[in-house]
């Protein structure tokens, strides 16, 4: 297939022109989403073709309630490490620097070899591990050098099962994320019986999986492509697994707006109990979580899975916005309402 975009381009109006009704292909991937933004692609797609973005940003579909138990955790003096994406995101009580404002110790971290080495001034420290497949392993590969964490990790297919079985949401195909698909590989995806195509991150990559998508959908044969070559092997990678594997077992998890999905986070295993700070501090962690969750006018969880536009939350550009954000998908870079704030599209 040609590199050339205004090719590519040309290809999917073509195709775009065969289809007997509008189809909608959700990115699944929060740099994708970026990507798509900055390089403004859905102004190139035909009408009929629409493009929404899915829960892939690991910091948009962090529960309120794992929010809660770190605030939790800092209000009763335990030093927090967190990722900086993390420190604005509203829980149901106040935000990680809502927390710091009222004299918590919360650190920001780049990543666990970091909270690795606070941890040797401030051995109380908790690091807050979130994230899909990819981050996996490293917060595994800390926790067995000593770090302790409360994981609010998570798996990627049980996600893309839960948006397949709501009926609501017509999607005719996803594009599957690429660095989540580096680790698990391309086989896991082959349960979901819509068009998929893996792909990386360029312009030119994200316009290919566009145009394989209607491929598939033009010929009526849903099956899984992998654009992302480079990277992806089919296998996945192992070692990267393995690792996860020795350190955390599945367990159901509440997604931010998407409710409780079986089969899709990850907690430590009892091997490491003394590492997991679920365990340690079982207390506020079990009396955190069964609090009531506060209402929120907040439509992320109508957001994270394409249902609605983030203009159509009445909230859009007015109360929330990036420097005062009220829900999750208006903090992260990759969130759906931050992208739609900052490039208008
Ligand atoms: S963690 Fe990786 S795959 Fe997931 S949203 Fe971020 S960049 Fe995409
Ligand atoms: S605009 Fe703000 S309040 Fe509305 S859905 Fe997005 S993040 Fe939530």
């Amino acid at each position: 297939m040609s590199q050339n975009p205004q090719q590519i381009i040309s290809s999917i109006a073509a195709k775009a022109q065969k289809l007997d009704r509008p189809v909608k292909l959700m990115e699944l991937c929060g740099t994708h989403s970026q990507s798509i933004a900055i390089h403004g692609l859905k102004k190139l797609l035909p009408a009929n073709v629409s493009l929404v973005t899915g829960p892939g940003c690991p910091v948009c579909v962090t529960d309120q309630s794992d929010i809660d138990v770190m605030v939790e955790l800092a209000l009763n003096d335990v030093p927090v490490a967190i990722y900086g994406d993390t420190l604005r995101v509203p829980g149901n009580v106040m935000s990680l620097e809502e927390a710091r404002r009222r004299g918590a110790d919360v650190n920001i971290v780049y990543d666990t070899t970091q909270a690795l080495e606070l941890s040797k001034s401030k051995p109380r420290l908790v690091f807050f591990g979130l994230g899909f497949e990819t981050t996996t392993p490293m917060t595994a590969w800390a926790i067995k050098k000593g770090l302790t964490v409360y994981s609010a990790h998570k798996l990627f297919p049980p996600a893309m099962a839960a948006l397949l079985a709501n009926k609501d949401n017509r999607l005719d195909g996803f594009i599957d994320p690429g660095h989540v698909s580096a680790i698990i590989g391309t086989a896991v995806y082959s349960q979901f019986k819509v068009p998929q195509v893996i792909a990386g991150f360029s312009a030119v990559d994200v316009l290919k999986a566009i145009d394989m998508l209607l491929s598939q959908i033009l010929a009526k044969e849903p099956r899984v492509e992998n654009e992302y070559t480079r990277v992806v092997r089919a296998e996945g990678n192992k070692r990267a697994r393995d690792i996860s594997d020795e350190v955390f077992q599945v367990t159901d998890a509440r997604w931010r707006g998407l409710g409780l999905i079986p089969g899709s986070g990850l907690e430590i295993r009892p091997a490491f109990k003394d590492r997991d700070a679920s365990q340690i501090y079982k207390k506020i962690v079990s009396e955190v979580r069964h609090r009531p969750a506060k209402p929120t006018a907040c439509k992320c969880g109508l957001v994270l899975q394409g249902l609605i536009e983030p203009t159509d939350c009445a909230l859009f550009g007015k109360a929330c916005n990036p420097d005062q954000p009220y829900g999750a998908c208006m903090v992260s870079v990759e969130g759906a309402c931050n992208i739609r704030f900052r490039f208008n599209q």
